[in-house]
């Protein structure tokens, strides 16, 4: 083990593989995948696996290959191939020339399968779907033998060849395992290893009409590959035996030691690939990069960043029982690692217009603002002020009640980096009695903000120049479900009843300060006493500057800690 190994993979299965380095075992070896099925994008449930099994590769000079599952041809596509790679390199990973495909070993799947066959080990059965889960039994009863399961070894054989030559319809004969239908564990009830299934294949188009199913796969696929150690979620713990009866059975050389642990799940939202498509499919997201989602893409996009996802899968650490992380916690670390970072500029998301009646006409001064106070190296940059400003409509009430120390007739508050401003006039849209403008006073004194009397305001607020401010789209984002836990439906309800219709708003008349005249997309600032936003990585371009707002400021998962 190096002696730099994180904190962050000191957990049970570091300790599993530790001991077995210390033992010699695999002669020291260690070597992890990271196996996703290309159906849909990767979400941030993915991002746990995959910084545990790179991670131990990194700790004990191993090797992780990055491996697509991909022996279903009907739910699979180049695009999720293409953006699962992105993603696991936008984390930081690096899987060099270890990249793998399930369907590049179907040829042995097959020879395996005719090896089972020949050991009287495996049989064609031409019972029908229907009857098949029907003879399996239940948890309480137990399965029933296949009055096929006694076929001869050459029946078997013949059978299985003319299922892989194409001879038979879908669905008319299955290869199962012979293992024990009175078994306890029903993974063990003679599991189907191979279905026909005549469909194109992302990669191998039409060579096969019999596809491996996932358990025949995965493990054999393992062991080709050198896997020491198989580490899978909770769902795959009563699949262990049939794991092991396979590489057993198979007589492979190479047997991975399979280890479970508990998935990852997060509040407001889910984590399922087969409901992350649904959501994109029937339009309730844009797309499976929505910053809505909990996709990585998805993430990214809303300005998460590679450090911050995998600051937070080191501190959700690993268990061997399912529990739920808060949305809040994820956002606490972006939070933490833009602090640090993150350039501060102003912007306006609802502009308030302000006349400074004693400000010269056509004057306009540079004041200087400091870039991130976290940061000294980070400098200063000059902001335009002028006699036309805007400020945040919810900075100014008109009848303020007793809390509210912002902007009010008559009230003297700071501008940012600039001046004290006094508010002298509202005034209001005669037909509808809207607020349109507010004329004020500033002291030229304040300069920079202290006045040389020493007198003091209650709050600061943030504004641009009118004339000098540019335009910008603003999205916000909440919540995608309104339920902590979506998937919690009544009966006859589906998880999407749970959508929040209010999960996007669009702000399109905002003001941000002329230095984001050049944002680039993906590049990520703090507007000052909004939140972090992050200039979309798609529709945000010179002359059409487009924010995401990646997280808020107030950081709701520190008060929780703090009330615990
Ligand atoms: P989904 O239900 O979202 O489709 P999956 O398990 O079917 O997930 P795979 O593509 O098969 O998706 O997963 C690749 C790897 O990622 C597997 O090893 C799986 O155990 C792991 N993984 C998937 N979801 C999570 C999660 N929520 N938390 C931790 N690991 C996960
Ligand atoms: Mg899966």
């Amino acid at each position: 083990m190096k002696e730099q190994a994180k904190a962050s993979t000191l957990n049970f299965i570091s300790a599993i593989v530790a001991a077995d380095v210390k033992a010699n075992k695999n002669g020291g070896r260690v070597m992890t995948r990271f196996p996703p099925e290309p159906n849909g994008y990767l979400h941030i449930g993915h991002a746990k696996s995959i910084c545990l099994n790179f991670g131990l590769a990194e700790d004990f000079n191993g090797i992780c290959n990055l491996r697509f599952d991909d022996t279903n041809p009907t739910k699979e596509e180049q695009e999720y191939i293409d953006s699962i790679m992105e993603d696991v390199r936008w984390l930081g990973f690096d899987w060099e020339d270890q990249c793998y495909f399930a369907s590049d070993y179907f040829e042995k799947f097959y020879e395996f399968a005719v090896f089972l066959i020949k050991k009287g080990k495996a049989y064609v059965d031409s019972l029908s779907a229907d009857e098949i889960r029907e003879y399996r039994g239940s948890l309480t009863q137990p399965g029933k033998e296949s009055p096929y399961r006694d076929r001869s070894v050459e029946e078997n054989l013949d059978l299985f060849e003319r299922m892989k030559l194409g001879e038979f319809p879908d669905g008319t004969h299955v290869l199962r395992a012979k293992i024990h239908m009175g078994s306890g564990n029903i993974n063990m009830r003679d599991p189907v290893m191979y279905r026909i299934l005549h469909a194109t294949h992302h990669r191998t188009g039409d060579t096969w009409c019999i596809y491996p199913m996932y358990d025949f796969a995965h493990g054999q696929s393992d062991s080709i590959e050198g896997i020491t150690h198989s580490i899978c979620t909770l769902e795959f713990e009563d699949h262990r035996p049939l794991y092991d009866w396979f590489i057993v059975e198979l007589e492979l050389p190479c047997h991975p030691q399979q280890i479970e642990f508990a998935r990852l799940n997060l509040t407001h939202t889910i984590m399922s690939k087969r409901k992350l498509v649904r959501l994109v499919a029937e339009g309730y997201v844009r797309s499976w990069d929505d910053p809505r989602l909990p996709t990585i893409s998805g993430l990214r996009r809303r300005g998460f960043t590679p450090g911050s996802i995998r600051d937070f899968c080191d501190r959700i650490g690993l268990a061997k029982k399912d529990s739920t992380v808060d949305m809040a916690l994820l956002e606490h670390c972006l939070r933490e690692d833009l602090n640090k970072r993150a350039p501060r500029v102003m912007g306006v998301l609802k502009p308030l217009k302000v006349v400074v009646e004693n400000y010269p006409e056509g004057q306009m001064e540079e004041l200087d603002a400091v870039n991130n106070p976290e940061d000294p190296g980070a400098g200063s940059r000059k902001v335009p002020f002028a006699r036309e400003l805007y400020i945040e409509q919810d900075d100014f009430m008109e009848d303020p009640p007793k809390k509210f120390f912002r902007l009010a007739p008559g009230r003297e508050v700071r501008l940012r980096y600039g001046y004290f401003i006094t508010c002298i006039g509202v005034i209001k849209n005669a037909a509808t009695g809207e607020i349109q403008e507010l004329r004020c006073t500033y002291d030229p004194e304040t300069r920079g903000g202290n006045s040389p009397d020493g007198r003091k305001v209650k709050a600061t607020l943030h504004w641009v120049s009118a004339h000098h401010s540019l335009s910008a789209e603003v999205r916000l984002y909440t919540h995608l479900f309104t339920q902590e836990n979506p998937t919690a439906v009544e009966q006859g309800e589906d998880f999407t009843a749970h959508v929040n219709p209010e999960s996007l708003e669009i702000l399109e008349n905002c003001r941000v300060e002329p230095s984001l005249a050049d944002a680039k997309q993906e590049s990520i600032y703090q507007f000052e006493r909004l939140g972090y936003f992050c200039a979309d990585r798609h529709d945000c371009m010179k002359g059409r500057l487009v924010f995401n707002r990646s997280v808020t400021l107030r950081d709701t998962w520190a008060r929780i800690k703090k009330k615990a």
